[in-house]
């Protein structure tokens, strides 16, 4: 019978972790999605699109409409010039973009660095690909990336670097000196690189988020991925999309058309038409969604949490060592039965944990919901 090819992975955790919520009737601060709807725009322009007939095959590499409003957003941006036509691939979800770039770069034996914590569909893709997964913690309590740890990590059958900046569940942010130092290595190693972008317009207290994109020597041998369903609150509507130098991007798309083959029609366009229509909605996000940390951290103030306000990402990581010493994944669920509050343990990210205990909590929530929760975290 079937022998499995990922014998150590189960449902994830977040699959877990919303399902005990609902059973629960618990707070669901786990999973990362809004608790609101998309801009009305956007809706409408989907269910028009839908009502016009907009049915069918999309073409492989994405709507033309949406690839052109991508390359525009990306020079707008970051003064950036990107071709729609060979650089610029709309994925179904970041996560099949990173599936397919992976496959489209390891082959049996390769390694490929990644940062623990790490996101949970990496290390599954690259051993599907047959290659190997050499995790590399992030330092304690920063998660700031250890570069010397880095360097001493690679081998000759090092392959491929993935970052993901800003960091779930961290909330940390990568520098600028990061990507130089990320830059340096990859180029004298000859690596190519996976840069998991997703949160690149949720970032807070004026830092900046540098892309891959940006730096000249990166951007020659990185995929870099982004989604659509965090900018626009949409994370049902499972689209994203890969801007690659062409060499990459018709190798990531060789995999792409085998994996999923299009992206979904009427939400590639009805996202098209809000992207025309609203090109600063984007940049407004990072007021709107700090706020909401903002709201959620300063309601903590008084509880018995140590935390450090996220700096990027819309998850906030609380250290619950003062409270107790349980084990992170047991207190989850703990919290989620008794007091009605459910988040994301994050030593499930590691390869090997270390002593520590924070749990994720996700504030992309109405404030009443952020309110309350604080309610019940400050009176644990
Ligand atoms: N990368 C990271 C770091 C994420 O948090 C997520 C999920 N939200 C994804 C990738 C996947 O994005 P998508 O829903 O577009 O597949
Ligand atoms: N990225 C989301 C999170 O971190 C979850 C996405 C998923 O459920 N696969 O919570």
């Amino acid at each position: 019978m079937l022998k499995s090819k990922l014998p150590h992975i189960g449902t994830t955790i977040f699959t877990r972790m919303s399902t005990l919520a609902i059973e629960h009737k618990a707070l669901n601060l786990s999973q990362g999605f809004p608790d609101f709807d998309a801009p009305e725009a956007l809706l409408e322009a989907m269910t028009r699109h839908v009502r016009a007939g907009h049915n069918q095959y999309a073409p492989m590499a994405g709507v033309v409409h949406l690839r052109e409003q991508i390359a525009a957003q990306i020079l707008r941006h970051r003064g950036i010039n990107s071709d729609p036509d060979s650089e610029i691939t709309v994925v179904p979800g970041a996560t099949e973009g990173i599936f397919c770039a992976v496959n489209a770069c390891i082959r049996p034996g390769d390694e490929v660095i990644v940062f623990d914590p790490c996101y949970d569909s990496y290390a599954p893709a690259i051993e599907l690909a047959g290659g190997k997964a050499v995790h590399v913690p992030l330092n304690a309590h920063s998660f700031g990336v250890n570069w010397e740890r880095v360097s001493a990590a690679i081998t000759p059958r090092t392959r491929l670097i993935m970052i993901n900046s800003p960091h779930n569940p961290s909330g940390a942010v990568l520098s600028r000196e990061d990507l130089l130092q990320l830059q340096d290595i990859a180029e004298l190693h000859d690596l190519l690189v996976i840069s998991d972008e997703v949160y690149e317009h949720l970032i807070f207290d004026g830092a900046q988020h540098h892309s891959v994109l940006q730096f000249v020597e990166l951007r020659r041998r990185s995929f870099a991925l982004f989604s659509f369903g965090k900018t626009f609150s949409v994370t049902g509507w499972k689209t994203g999309y890969c801007v690659a130098p062409a060499a990459l991007t018709t190798e990531l798309r060789k995999v792409h058309q085998f994996v999923c083959f299009v992206a979904v029609t009427p939400v590639q366009m009805a996202v098209a038409d809000f992207m025309e229509a609203e090109p600063d909605y984007a940049a407004s996000l990072s007021n709107f969604y700090q706020a909401k940390r903002d709201l959620f951290c300063d309601a903590l103030q008084d509880s018995r949490f140590k935390f450090r306000p996220s700096v990027g990402t819309y998850f906030q990581l609380l250290d619950y060592s003062a409270i107790t010493q349980e084990r992170d994944t047991q207190l989850a669920e703990d919290w989620t039965q008794q007091h009605g509050i459910a988040s994301i343990p994050i030593s499930v990210f590691y390869e090997e944990s270390p002593v520590q205990h924070y749990l994720r909590f996700c504030f992309a929530k109405n404030d009443d919901v952020l309110l309350s929760a604080a309610e019940t975290l400050c009176a644990i």
